[in-house]
């Protein structure tokens, strides 16, 4: 089986040493299952945060300081920063849940 990728999309050389080096720790009759179990280790939840990116984007305010209407004029800008729920990884040792607010009845 094979699978054309568009032009600059597809696993890149890298991914598939990394995938190569655990597989390689399994045997023949392993699933795509044991494999990920494996690369996953004690990660084994998807993290609900970041949804396995690792990352958040945050919007901030780009507009200088120092300027005379700073503070009155904005330029929110996005910026991605790391995910602090998983530390980057993307996934978690643990099933976080997210937490319900209940503010009142109707
Ligand atoms: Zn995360």
């Amino acid at each position: 089986m094979s699978l054309e990728y568009a032009e600059g999309d597809g696993p890149k050389h890298s991914d598939i040493c990394i995938v190569e080096k655990y597989a390689s720790m399994l045997d023949e009759n392993a699933s795509v299952k044991d494999l990920l179990a494996l690369m996953k280790g004690a990660r084994q939840f998807r993290c609900p945060k970041c949804k396995g990116r690792g990352y958040v984007s945050k919007r901030y305010n780009a507009y200088p300081s120092g300027l005379p209407d700073s503070g009155w004029v904005d330029d929110w800008k996005k910026t991605d920063v790391e995910c602090d729920l998983c530390n980057g990884y993307g996934w978690t040792e643990r099933e976080w849940k997210p937490k319900m607010v209940q503010d009142g009845w109707e």
